[in-house]
């Protein structure tokens, strides 16, 4: 059977960043390596996900859990280089400052309610302008007694990022799609201690679908042309293809 390559929100945001490494991550397959930051935001996600499909908000049952949640998203994570104590200790340890703020915030904002399984970890799988894309919804969050939703992304980064924002319109647009009455989006900083929430309009609406035009264009663009040329960003330091990169000077790889 013939190889599809999807869309997906993160391939589509590399690409408008630097085609170059675009390249290099789907074409040549030149993945970044798994870190324990990474790994860190898996195991977030995992207990997040547990808490919303069990409906159990007790923090003292979710401290007490952490530790192994986050032993076996480092085990899941094969290709990890091997922690060290104080590696493994200052992530477990940021884990609970992160629940406690989790706690804290998804109390003030009334976030803490027990979903449906259906409505954590949605998968989106459609056509946008003809290619077909895929990701996953973190949490439908139903309002005004499950007649509409607040699609919301957990985020365990220490800085909020622009396209944060942009990221979640589109998952709206497409929850929408595929038949939720999403009329709001939330971005849920756990480590933060904050959630962002709008109320979308139909100018976010029409943004999200010119966003995604653009960049499914320029794909098509690329495709044909191959010329997947490098384009200088903030995030350049922690780019892992840097040996490879033709506009740094300093082949270092990181
Ligand atoms: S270092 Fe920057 S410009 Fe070079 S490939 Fe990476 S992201 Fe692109």
């Amino acid at each position: 059977m013939a190889y599809i390559p999807k869309l997906s929100w993160t391939k589509l945001s590399v690409l408008k960043t630097c085609p170059f490494k675009y390249n290099q991550c789907y074409n040549l397959f030149n993945w970044s390596p798994p870190t324990i930051i990474m790994t860190f935001g898996t195991a977030c996600h995992t207990i997040f996900e547990m808490m919303y499909t069990s409906g159990n908000f007790d923090k003292k049952y979710w401290y007490d859990r952490w530790e192994e949640i986050y032993k076996a998203a480092i085990a899941n994570q094969k290709k990890l280089p091997k922690l060290t104590q104080k590696e493994y200790k200052f992530h477990l340890y940021k884990g609970y400052g992160m629940l406690k703020r989790f706690f804290e915030t998804g109390e003030k904002y009334n976030f803490l309610k027990g979903v449906d399984v259906d409505l954590v970890e949605k998968k989106i799988e459609l056509k946008v302008f003809g290619e077909p894309f895929t990701g996953y919804i973190d949490l439908l969050l139903p309002i005004k007694e499950g007649t509409e939703y607040i699609l919301t992304d957990f985020k365990t980064s220490q800085k909020k990022r622009k396209s944060d924002m942009a990221q979640v319109l589109v998952y709206a647009l497409c929850a929408i799609k595929m038949g939720y009455n999403v009329t709001k989006v939330a971005i849920f900083y756990s480590w933060l201690g904050d959630i962002v929430i709008l109320d979308i309009t139909k100018e976010h609406k029409a943004g999200a679908v010119r966003y995604l035009k653009t960049v499914v264009e320029l794909y098509h663009k690329l495709q044909k042309s191959k010329k997947y040329e490098a384009k200088k960003n903030e995030y350049c330091k922690y780019c892992h293809v840097r040996a490879e990169c033709p506009l740094i000077k300093t082949r270092k790889r990181v």
